[in-house]
């Protein structure tokens, strides 16, 4: 899997330096899109039709600004000074997934929008850092959740990682918080996406009209971190891993 992890992180690095004031979502989903094809790779949202959807993903990128916080459908909005963008990419390559995300804000920064997006680094290393063989997976919920109730924030339930293989989402549901000592045991090979994202004030969510993009219930921002990591005999083996 490490081919998948290496290709995704290669585009969320170039997505990074490429997010900026008077940039559009559409472009950054065709760069992707471009990326995808000179590697020879597979998107794994492009055909994404789960039965909660009302049609075909249709984008290779989730492009989620501001008070969206995740599954943003790419659409006709430029960038403006002080968004806060989470960008989550996920990508096969010779029949294997990784899946990872991260939240930059362009332009002028708020210091309350870099320490959220902070928070959820954080809780991700957190999370990743507890994912040893001989743990248990409430172990790494429940280092999620430690970063977020230290900064005051409440954690929703509904979305979280996931196992990840042939497939961009399998068993086990990775919750973003949890009880340590509970859970599945956590075995080497074991390979899963781990995603903290946070909202400023809430962590209640709406699904917009689009029938995708998650939105905070009050309109407080949100920020995401992901990557795709390996249970091993030893350190957890972060397959997404940007330089
Ligand atoms: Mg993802």
């Amino acid at each position: 899997m490490k081919p998948a992890g290496r290709f995704v992180a290669e585009v969320l690095t170039r997505l990074e330096k490429a997010a900026d004031v008077g940039v559009n979502l559409l472009e950054l989903d065709a760069l992707a899109h471009q990326m995808i094809r000179d590697r020879g790779a597979e998107s794994c949202y492009i055909d994404y039709h789960p039965s909660f959807g009302a049609m075909p993903f249709g984008k290779v990128l989730c492009t989620s600004v501001n008070d969206a916080v995740l599954h943003g459908l790419p659409h006709d909005y430029t960038l403006r000074d002080g968004d806060l963008l989470s960008v989550d990419f996920a990508a096969s390559v010779d029949g294997w997934v990784s899946d990872s995300a991260l939240s930059v804000v362009v332009g002028t920064p708020d210091q309350r929008d870099l320490d959220l997006i902070d928070t959820t680094r954080r809780a991700l290393d957190a999370g990743i850092d507890a994912a040893r063989a001989g743990s248990r997976l409430g172990d790494v919920s429940a280092a999620i959740g430690a970063v977020a109730h230290a900064e005051g924030l409440s954690v929703n339930l509904d979305f979280g990682g996931h196992g990840v293989g042939r497939t961009m989402h399998g068993d086990p549901h990775v919750p973003n918080d949890g009880r340590q000592g509970r859970g599945l045991p956590l075995r080497p090979g074991l390979v899963i996406a781990i995603e903290p994202w946070f909202l400023h004030t809430t962590d209640r969510v709406y699904t917009d009209r689009d029938g995708w993009t998650i939105r905070s219930a009050d309109r407080s921002r949100g920020a995401h971190s992901e990557h795709t990591i390996a249970v091993t005999d030893g350190d957890p083996l972060v397959l997404t891993a940007r330089d």
